[in-house]
């Protein structure tokens, strides 16, 4: 142990361990104590820990912890401390007020989902970082998906940064909607599985995760057309190794876009809070391990969700693989990934070139890329991307 440190500080980073609030160095000054600990722990309990952690940090991200605590309190029949408990807010001008706004304690809500948000962010997401990346920087290629490149320590503060403000708006949105619905404010949410019955009960988990899914997928493929992806969606491309941190690094403007047509089924249509919500915390779970840069797959239990190198490969070539949790999006429109095709930044809408469309130097820099991947992130840990210069040698040929 001890070894990566060392290796860190050959690039010049820990030569001097300044605390840094926007980056997780703690992890690394204070991984052999961490180690210490971690060793003397049963696999079972590290594992079921750093499951939760991932959890923890995922119900933080967007401050949904407060939502979750509210839907549990009215589960057991809390109606909001505010006059307006009863439903009906009777708003008028002249006395605007949080409680004429149905929205009665909203500071405390805000505060308490702020604090705690970034709380679990930087002290459990600097253990996951620990978890993911110090503990075996030294043996990147038995689990890294790209083992021979690394994000900068600058890219990782800047992950944080724009992560920590996108948490920031995200955490008081939820602030807003948690006190909202505490206070009895409107939304189609119901606790009572008898008020729409069974059916619609089981129902409403795949409705709510292909709705949230589909149209992620959209907003993200729209989001890489060039306007957009230039003002908005290039900022969470500058991580083109991603690592858990990345996950949230994306400009507010989007943040707040996708968070707000993700809970657009709480108004218009009857949901029962526990299937949203564990829908919610499946796909922040998700988020996590597919921006992680680990080679996780998919259970079998999971066939429509795809390992975390089909979104690792999204961050290393820009323009493909627009979908989350459900990769059947990108294979019906055209635009999942293609052995026979080149992507780069500059290449938009998702079809990549063909072999023959490219330049060489083009062709030689993709490939390169296609050699820094790990076969074991892969299927069967074989290189599904991989050419061989007979199959090049046919795609180059010119098209009769
Ligand atoms: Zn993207
Ligand atoms: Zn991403």
């Amino acid at each position: 142990m001890g070894n990566h440190k060392k290796k860190r500080s050959q690039n010049g980073n820990l030569n001097r361990w300044i605390p840094d609030p926007m980056a997780v160095t703690w992890t690394e000054k204070y991984s052999d104590t961490i180690n210490n600990f971690w060793k003397i722990l049963p696999s079972t309990v590290r594992q079921s820990l750093a499951t939760i952690s991932i959890f923890l940090v995922g119900i933080s991200i967007n401050g949904d912890w407060v939502n979750i605590f509210v839907h549990i309190a009215r589960q057991f029949g809390y109606t909001g401390r505010g006059k307006n408990s009863s439903g009906d807010v009777l708003f008028k001008w002249s006395e605007m007020s949080l409680e004429s706004l149905g929205l009665q304690d909203f500071w405390s809500y805000w505060m308490y989902s702020c604090l705690v948000s970034y709380l679990m962010y930087f002290v459990i997401g600097g253990f996951l970082h620990w978890y993911f990346y110090v503990r075996r920087r030294d043996r990147a290629e038995e689990w890294k998906c790209q083992p021979k490149k690394w994000l900068s320590p600058e890219l990782e503060r800047h992950e944080i940064i724009l992560g920590s403000l996108t948490l920031f708006l995200n955490a008081s949105t939820s602030a807003l909607l948690a006190c909202y619905i505490a206070n009895g404010g409107y939304s189609t949410v119901y606790y009572n599985v008898a008020d729409y019955g069974w059916l619609w009960f089981f129902l409403q988990w795949p409705v709510i995760f292909i709705y949230q899914d589909y149209v992620t997928y959209w907003m993200h493929r729209i989001y890489h057309t060039p306007f957009l992806y230039r003002n908005f969606h290039k900022l969470h491309h500058k991580y083109k190794q991603p690592t858990a941190f990345s996950v949230t690094a994306i400009h507010p403007v989007e943040a707040l876009h996708i968070q707000l047509m993700d809970i657009l089924p709480l108004f218009i249509i009857p949901t029962h809070w526990f299937p949203f919500y564990v829908v919610a915390l499946y796909t922040y779970y998700h988020g996590i391990i597919d921006h992680s840069g680990v080679n996780f797959k998919a259970y079998w239990w999971q066939p429509w969700q795809p390992d975390a190198i089909f979104h690792d490969n999204h961050h290393q070539y820009f323009h493909v693989n627009f979908a989350f949790n459900i990769d059947y999006w990108d294979k019906l429109h055209g635009t999942y990934r293609r052995k026979d095709r080149v992507y780069t930044e500059d290449i938009f809408y998702g079809k990549g070139k063909r072999i023959d469309e490219v330049s060489a130097e083009e062709l030689k820099a993709d490939l390169k890329e296609r050699e820094s991947e790990n076969p074991l992130a892969y299927r069967d840990n074989k290189m599904e991307f991989k050419l061989s210069n007979r199959e090049l040698k046919a795609m180059k040929r010119p098209k009769k």
